[in-house]
Formats: structure tokens, sequence, C-alpha cells
């Protein structure tokens, strides 16, 4: 384990934390561009996390451009090549058509797609801390942030960065430390069990649809499908942890007769995992001296799985912020997240109320469609690597 002894060698341009899909992602980007970046995270290497795995098409697109996706595939994870919609006893089959050199979308696990990430950060030059949290920031005498303090086994010590970034989750700790505030909340949220089965016997991503319950199966590596069961969070919370089983059952059965029939006919590996909601929000992202990217700055429910597209599109924007340089630049990047998300945003709300008929759940899913368009024609304007400027602020 690294305990940097001398405080003078402790400088980098940019200290990351969270190195996770939205860190690991900003760590790989900026690397790439020749800056020195530290990524500190408290978890173990390889250690998995609370979510689900379906990748839109724009994540996909960006693991190809990084020269990603082969890693993604020998890793065993296997080609998504139609996504189906179950509403009610109706189904509509959607086939991933080829653009812009993806023809499959991926679900892979979060032990498999973190990991090649950050090795791919690491090879552009990241340093990375495993075992270290962010616990402080420091500030010069304007307010700006000019590095952070970390802790190792109970020991601190600090570094000095240019800039700090935030990649530390829903829970951010960076984001509470700058005080940013929440520009915009969402009204609904959803709670949701997941499990991973063998044999469930179905191809591709599947999404069923009843008024007021969602589930759906993710093929994913290691030949196991995670399937997922969502309701109102007070539905959960009403049956505690003890009746999780019972209410994943429940509910496949529910949503899905056919479904929940495959699903106790196979085997299940480890317990099930449950999320009790959390609402969303677009978090400030930005400020002198910091940024806060993927969860930590912009969350919204998972019912649409769009969470890791959104930290590895918003590492981009941010990435790229950054080696435009300078603090409008940096706040370019916010108003185009916010601009780019605002629709994906509020069509999620919608799904998650659960309010809504059949008819009106498949006008919502051509709504998100339509959005995730508009967020793909961004991302395919990202053809070109831009060069650092550096250091983001002439220091006062
Ligand atoms: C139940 C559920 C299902 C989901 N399903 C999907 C899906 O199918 N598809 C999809 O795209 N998205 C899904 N999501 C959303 C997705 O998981 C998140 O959007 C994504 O994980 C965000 O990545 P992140 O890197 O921003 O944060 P995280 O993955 O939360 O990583 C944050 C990291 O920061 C570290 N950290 C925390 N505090 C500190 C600190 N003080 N110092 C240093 N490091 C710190 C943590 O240890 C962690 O490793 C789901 C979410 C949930 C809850």
């Amino acid at each position: 384990m690294i305990r940097p002894t001398d405080e003078r060698l402790s400088h980098y341009d940019v200290v990351i934390a969270g190195a996770r899909c939205a860190g690991a992602a900003t760590a790989l980007l900026l690397a790439r561009e020749g800056l020195r970046v530290l990524v500190i995270d408290p978890m173990r290497p390889g250690s998995d996390t609370l979510s689900t795995h379906a990748l839109m098409r724009g994540a996909v697109l960006q693991l190809h451009r990084w020269g990603l996706l082969d890693r993604i595939r020998t890793a065993g994870t296997p080609r998504i090549r139609t996504t189906t919609f179950h509403y009610g006893d109706e189904s509509v089959e959607v086939r991933i058509k080829a653009r812009e050199g993806v023809d499959a979308l991926y679900a892979p696990r979060r032990t498999v797609l973190d990991p090649i990430l950050l090795d791919a950060a690491r090879d552009a030059g990241a340093e990375v801390r495993f075992g270290h949290s962010l616990v402080g920031l420091v500030p010069d005498r304007t307010g700006r942030v000019r590095g952070a303090r970390i802790n190792v086994d109970g020991t601190e010590y600090p570094v000095s960065a240019d800039l700090v970034v935030g990649a530390d989750g829903r829970h951010s700790r960076v984001a509470r430390l700058v005080d940013a505030p929440i520009d915009q909340a969402a009204s609904h949220t959803t709670a949701s069990i997941y499990g991973y089965h063998r044999d469930v016997g179905l191809e591709g991503f599947h999404w069923f649809y009843r008024v007021g319950a969602s589930v759906g199966t993710i093929q994913t590596n290691f030949e196991a499908t995670c399937v997922f069961a969502s309701v109102p969070p007070e539905r959960l919370a009403a049956v505690g942890g003890a009746g999780i089983e019972g209410l994943y059952r429940t509910v496949l059965a529910e949503v899905s007769p056919t479904l929940a029939g495959r699903v106790a006919g196979s085997t299940r590996s480890g317990g099930l995992r449950a999320f009790a909601g959390t609402r969303g929000y677009f978090r400030r992202s930005v400020g002198p001296g910091w940024a806060l990217v993927g969860d930590a700055g912009y969350f919204k429910d998972p019912l649409t799985a769009h969470g890791i597209t959104d930290a590895l599109r918003d590492a981009e924007l941010l990435a790229r912020a950054v080696a435009t340089g300078g603090d409008g630049a940096m706040r370019d990047y916010q108003d185009t997240r916010n601009e780019v998300a605002r629709g994906l945003f509020a069509v999620t709300d919608r799904i998650a109320s659960f309010q809504w008929d059949l008819e009106e759940a498949r006008a919502l899913h051509q709504a998100l469609s339509r959005e995730m368009n508009a967020e793909l024609e961004l991302l395919e304007r990202f053809d070109t690597p831009c060069r650092a400027t550096w250091p983001l602020a002439e220091r006062p």
C-alpha cells in the first residue's frame, strides 16, 4: 500500500475520488491527455456494487472508441442483439442495428466493467490507490480548491491538485464538502430487487410491464441472467428485509407468469440484492477547483437502466472541458450535461411514477428512445481528441 511520505512530491493535475465507471473513465481520458492523475477509492480492487448492468448504445459506442470493447467481449460478456418490451401480453422486439461500429449492446458485471476501465486508466499513466478515501478538501485563501485530504487506515495525508473530481457516487463526500446544491429533484423513485440465475432461457434484454410494476432480464457474464423486479418503494418498505424473497417471486408472477415459471425452474447463484430507491437529482457540478461526475452530480431512477451510460458520457464531457481549459469550459460541461440529460431525466421520472397504463408506457419508451438518439448524436460528434491546456485557471 502506498503511503506518501513526501508532500512536496504529491502534486497532481487532477485527483479523482471514486474509481468506478465515472471516476475510472474520467481518469482514463485525462491520463490519455497526458495529465498527471491520481484516483482513490476505499473499495477493494475488483469488488462488486449495487447495480444491474444494461449498457445503452452510447456507452457501448464510447467503449468501442476508447478501444475497450474487445476487452469486454474477451471477458465473456454476451452480445445483446435484441431488446424486447413486453406490455402485458403484447411483445415488441427491437433488433440492434449496426451504427458507428456498434452492432450489439452489452451488460458487463461491474466486477468486469469497472476493472477494465481502471486498468486502461492505469495503462494510460493514472495512479490508482485502493483503500484510500477522500476526507477533506484543501482550499486556498480565495476558497478555490487546491487539493484533497486523504485517509488510509486512519492516517491522513494531503495531496495538492489543480482539480479535485468527485466521482464518489450518490452519497458524494466531495459534494457535501463543497456544499453543492441540488438544482432539480425528481418526484418519483422505484425500489428494486435482483438476483442472478442460470438457465432462464431468454436471450438479450427483456423488459416487462404491468400497471404498478416492472420486471426484466439482462444477460450478463458468467452464464448468468440478472433478473430484477421493480415496484413503488412503499411495497419494499412494507415487507422489510425478511420479505424480499417473497416480494421478488410475487412481483415476477404478477407481471409475467411465464418469466416467473422460468425463474422458478432456474438455479440462482448468490442471494438477492435490494435497492430501496433514491429520487433523482441534478446537483451543481462545477466550482473553483472542483467538479462532480457520474452519480455524484446527476442521478436518475435505475428503472431506465441508463446510469452507467450517463457516467461514461459525462466523463467524456468533463475530460473535454478539462482539456479545453478554463472555468468557462467547466461551466459548459455542466450546461451540456444538463441539456442532454434533461429529457432523459423527465421521461425516467414519469416511468418511475408507475402512474401509467400500458399505452402510455409504450409512448414513454418511444420518448426515451428519441432522447437516447439525441444523446448518441452528441457522442458521435466526439470523434476528435482535443489537447489539454493546463492549468484550468491562473493561480492568484
Ligand atoms: C439497483 C440499481 C440498478 C442499476 N442498474 C443499472 C443498469 O442496468 N444500467 C445502468 O446503466 N445503470 C444502472 N444503475 C445506475 C448505476 O449503477 C450508476 O449510475 C453508476 O454506478 C454510477 O457510477 P459512479 O461511478 O458515478 O458511482 P458508483 O458506481 O457509485 O461509484 C462511486 C465510487 O466512489 C467511491 N467513494 C465513495 N466515497 C468516496 C470517498 N470519500 N473517497 C474516494 N472514493 C469514494 C465508492 O467506493 C465507489 O467505488 C443502477 C443503479 C442501481 C442502484
